[in-house]
């Protein structure tokens, strides 16, 4: 199972794939985890991308295409893969569905957990509040800054899979629990 978990900053997909991975077995593959874990262990990649992540713009696709064929070889033992924060440009959509091909694989399910801008940013002001691990770009105007760079580049590949693809769309205002039945009940019938 290949399934991507496209939405906005804030918009639940981190929650959801630790209940996926809980469930399913399915290894979580999050672009914005593995960049933050390489600014804490000061890595080359790390240094590189250290103030794109606090200035909430992208990284470049090389990189990221870089990290995440990498990455993503080393799930090829688990049942399934999660894609949080990954693609994010059309251009990484292109790669993704090429690198999947070249291993036999394609995309199974793609979700998109929409939840309006109001919503994003109370969740992502708690959470800056709350957490005790605190990220650089959870404050409200990088937030913004994250927004307008999802609805430019991340947003057109909406279209571009609903081309291809059943885009399964889940309403992503329900409480965690209804969206995670939900998912559930996705998983199921498409694997
Ligand atoms: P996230 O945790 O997914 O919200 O990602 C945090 C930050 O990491 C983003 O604001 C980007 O700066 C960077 N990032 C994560 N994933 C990608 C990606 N697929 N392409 C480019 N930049 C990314």
């Amino acid at each position: 199972m290949n399934l991507i978990l496209l939405g906005p900053p804030g918009s639940g997909k981190g929650t959801q794939s630790e209940f996926i991975v809980k469930k399913y077995g399915y290894y979580q593959l999050s672009t914005g985890d593995i960049l933050r874990q390489a600014i804490t262990k000061k890595t080359t990649t790390g240094m590189v991308v250290k103030d794109i992540l606090a200035s909430g713009k992208l990284v470049n696709n090389e990189l990221i295409l870089q990290i995440m064929e990498e990455k993503l070889s080393e799930t090829y033992s688990k049942p399934g893969r999660i894609f949080d924060g990954f693609p994010r440009t059309i251009m990484q959509a292109e790669q993704l569905e090429e690198l999947l091909h070249n291993q036999n694989m394609k995309l199974d399910l793609i979700i998109e957990l929409s939840v309006d801008e109001n919503t994003l940013l109370e969740r992502i002001t708690k959470r800056a509040n709350e957490s005790s691990e605190t990220r650089e770009d959870d404050t409200i105007e990088i937030l913004k800054k994250r927004l307008e760079v999802y609805n430019i580049e991340t947003k057109p590949i909406i279209d571009y899979y609903t081309d291809k693809y059943h885009v399964q769309k889940i309403d992503g205002m329900m409480s965690v629990h209804k969206v995670s039945e939900r998912i559930e009940e996705l998983i199921n019938l498409n694997s």
